[in-house]
């Protein structure tokens, strides 16, 4: 993802009509989401952080993730966030045939008990796309980045950015990864600090959410 684009750019939305890109909301809503995970080194510390904020998320699992760690992936779904489908093995979707891509979904969803799904890199084909959509899938995207996977960018940065584009019912992405780590553990609690000083609650997606 071309670190430029803070802000998923209009015509990618518009391309990409049948995709969740924001929720639809007048309430001081975000829509917080954690993807690749589950993590053991950092997804216990982003549930304690959201606990701690009152916060409920949305975790796009990869489903070998989920398979070597289903307590952590259990443990996500005590606390009453949300989880998604992000494909069993983190598959690029413009590099992988679509038949595939539809097979590794259903892998991972042996694993992962929802009807929310998240392509990997954001990077889908109308086809793929389609198919998700006939067996049922919400295709969930995303209106801010917050480049906490960019080690070349500086965690104020990162926060700033995440302030300045986050609005009512965006939704918002993080990494429950290791490379994220080093500026998630930054601008996490900066972000839930500042909105939830805002007057703004933190919530988790449901597949009933429509674009
Ligand atoms: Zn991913």
């Amino acid at each position: 993802m071309n670190r430029l684009f803070y802000k998923t750019p209009t015509i990618l939305r518009l391309l990409f009509g049948k995709l969740l890109w924001k929720i639809k909301t007048k309430e001081k809503a975000i829509y917080l989401t954690f993807d690749d995970g589950p993590t053991p080194e950092i997804t216990p510390w982003v549930l304690s952080v959201l606990d701690a904020f009152d916060a409920k998320a949305t975790f796009f699992c990869i489903g070998k993730n989920v398979v070597q760690h289903p307590e952590i992936f259990q443990t996500t779904q005590k606390a009453g966030h949300a989880v998604g489908n992000h494909t069993h093995n983190h598959l690029n979707g413009w590099k992988t045939a679509s038949k595939s891509y539809l097979e590794n979904t259903t892998e991972a969803a042996k694993h992962i008990d929802s009807m929310l799904f998240r392509p990997p890199y954001g990077k889908i084909k109308p086809k793929q796309i389609r198919l998700l959509k006939k067996a049922g899938y919400s295709l969930v995207m995303w209106d801010v980045i917050s480049a906490d996977f960019d080690q070349t960018l500086d965690s104020e940065t990162c926060y700033q950015n995440l302030i300045r584009h986050t609005k009512p019912g965006s939704i918002v992405v993080f990494h429950d990864s290791q490379k994220a780590y080093e500026n998630l553990k930054v601008i996490l609690p900066r972000m839930l600090t500042y909105f939830t000083e805002e007057g703004y609650v933190f919530k988790s997606i449901t597949p009933t959410q429509k674009p």
